[in-house]
């Protein structure tokens, strides 16, 4: 008996079943072997799981690690929700309401004007002195 055991734990290849022999391990054959590497990449894609789209809520699901947004409109619409918000920015210095006049290009500006940035940047050193 003894010297055949390992015929007991005769091994199947994980795709298509067949019997194992020699040195095989999980795969019959390299055509196996490739199956299981792409099944493998399918699975990892279903483990990205469902999303909420950033901009309109519905969940999806995304084609890529990356994706935030269910569709290319969703995806504009945040785009000019963010740029609105860049137009209707307000001066940062307290007391002013002024619409901080951004220029259509870049970062948001944060104060209506030179003065008023500069008027900002004394307030806060002077804080950080009395801090
Ligand atoms: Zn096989
Ligand atoms: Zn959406
Ligand atoms: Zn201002």
């Amino acid at each position: 008996m003894g010297y055949y055991t390992w015929q007991a734990q005769e091994s199947h290849c994980v795709i298509c079943s067949r019997s194992l022999t020699g040195r095989q391990e999980r795969y019959c054959s390299n055509a196996c072997r490739q199956a299981h590497k792409r099944q493998a990449a399918l699975t990892n894609d279903a483990a990205l799981g469902k999303r909420t789209c950033d901009f309109c809520e519905r969940s999806f699901w995304p084609e890529s690690k990356r994706q935030r947004f269910c569709s290319p409109v969703c995806a504009d619409g945040k785009r000019s929700q963010a740029e609105d918000a860049r137009w209707d920015a307000v001066c940062q210095l307290d007391g002013c309401e002024d619409n901080a006049g951004w220029d259509g290009t870049g970062r948001a500006r944060r104060y209506c004007s030179r003065a008023h940035q500069q008027k900002a940047y004394r307030l806060r050193k002077k804080a950080e002195g009395t801090a």
